[in-house]
């Protein structure tokens, strides 16, 4: 430390010999040097060289003036105070900053890591910015450092915005594709649950439906309706006749079921619908069908119409628990050509 009493009284014997001269020659050195070490100070810590450097000025304006002994002592200790205290300050702000510059690269490392994991595909963009906040924890020059987390900032602000855009634009995209895709996807499931001529059911889809009815418990029947002597009807006048009659027998079907019941096409002139009621309510519904379905239906035919008579066996069977599927069919499709056989023979031929 700099000390211009201790210099003064080790040159005692100067001093008494050339008194004034020489204490005024010393002040001016003394000055300089106060201004140097603020300069210095300024440019090794810009953050509190500033401060210093207006103390300094005003210590160097009292050296200036007229000194004595007793007056330069106190100045003599006012300098050195002065200059401890910058070394303290100086050492506590380098301290605080080197703990800020830690957190900082901490924190950008973290988010440029977590960022990186949540994209892959932006991942080499960060890797650069994270390469720097590693090579900068390895300087030294606190400017430099600074300068450096400045860049390193900006380029990670500008690749998370990045991200963040594409992400927001890569969202709306699959959310847009998601949704076309559960349209399409309820759409040919909808196709595929629906017969292609008649609009009811599919034989797939009826099946389904009465397999997890099976496994729900309770009571239900099923019916198959077959239209008898169909195939004549396609003989005398055609097929497209036939797909037209098939359509309006079906649709009679839907009107006269209820919204619990489900309307299936087993396949030809054959249907299949499943009650969910107990027997007793079954067969009344039955009778009910037998008479609504049966009749007349008008079906194009060349340029004008024709009326088509058309009459139905029904077979019934109640789902008895633990049974298959095919078991239940068989016995519906049984009790369906008992009553068409009985019918030919002249009875409505119906059995339970
Ligand atoms: P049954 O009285 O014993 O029921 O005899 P049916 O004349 O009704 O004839 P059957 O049930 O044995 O055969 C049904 C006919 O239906 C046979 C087939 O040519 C015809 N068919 C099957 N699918 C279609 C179709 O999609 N459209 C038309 N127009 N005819 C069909
Ligand atoms: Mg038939």
């Amino acid at each position: 430390m700099i000390s211009l009493k201790k210099y003064l009284d080790s040159n005692q014997a100067v001093l008494e010999e050339d008194g004034d001269d020489v204490l005024s020659a010393a002040m001016a050195a003394y000055s300089a040097v106060l201004g140097e070490i603020g300069e210095c100070g300024l440019s090794a810590c810009p953050a509190l060289g500033d401060g210093l450097k207006r103390r300094l000025a005003s210590l160097r304006a009292g050296l200036s003036a007229q000194i004595n002994r007793e007056k330069l002592a106190a100045t003599d200790e006012t300098v050195r105070a002065e200059l401890r205290g910058w070394g303290t300050r100086a050492s506590e702000h380098y301290q605080q900053k080197a703990h800020e510059v830690k957190e900082l690269l901490l924190v950008m490392a973290r988010t440029a890591e977590s960022v990186g994991e949540r994209d892959q595909r932006c991942a080499g963009q960060l890797n650069e910015v994270t390469n720097r906040l590693q090579e900068i924890a390895s300087l030294d020059d606190l400017s430099q450092i600074r300068r450096s987390i400045e860049r390193s900032a900006v380029e990670l602000k500008n690749s998370i915005d990045r991200m963040a855009s594409e992400g927001k634009a890569a969202l709306e995209q699959l959310r847009a594709q998601v949704s076309t895709y559960q349209a399409r996807l309820e759409h040919a499931e909808e196709v595929a649950a629906r017969d292609a001529l008649t609009g009811v059911r599919s034989r797939l889809s009826v099946e389904n439906l009465i397999e997890a009815r099976m496994c729900a418990g309770g009571k239900f029947c099923v019916a198959i309706v077959d239209i008898d002597g169909f195939k004549k009807v396609n003989d005398d006048y055609g097929h497209i006749a036939g797909d037209e009659l098939l359509k309006q027998f079906a649709a009679e079907l839907r009107s006269v079921c209820h919204s619990s019941d489900v309307i299936g096409r087993w396949g030809g002139d054959e249907f299949i619908i499943l009650f969910n009621r107990d027997l007793a309510e079954a067969v009344a519904q039955r009778d009910r069908l037998q008479k609504w379905v049966c009749g007349n239906y008008t079906v194009h035919f060349g340029t004008g119409t024709v009326k088509i008579g058309v009459d139905a066996s029904i077979g019934l069977a109640e789902y008895v628990p633990g049974e298959q599927l095919r078991d239940l069919f068989a016995r519906a499709d049984a009790a369906m050509y008992e009553h068409k056989a009985a019918s030919r023979a002249g009875s409505n031929g119906f059995r339970r």
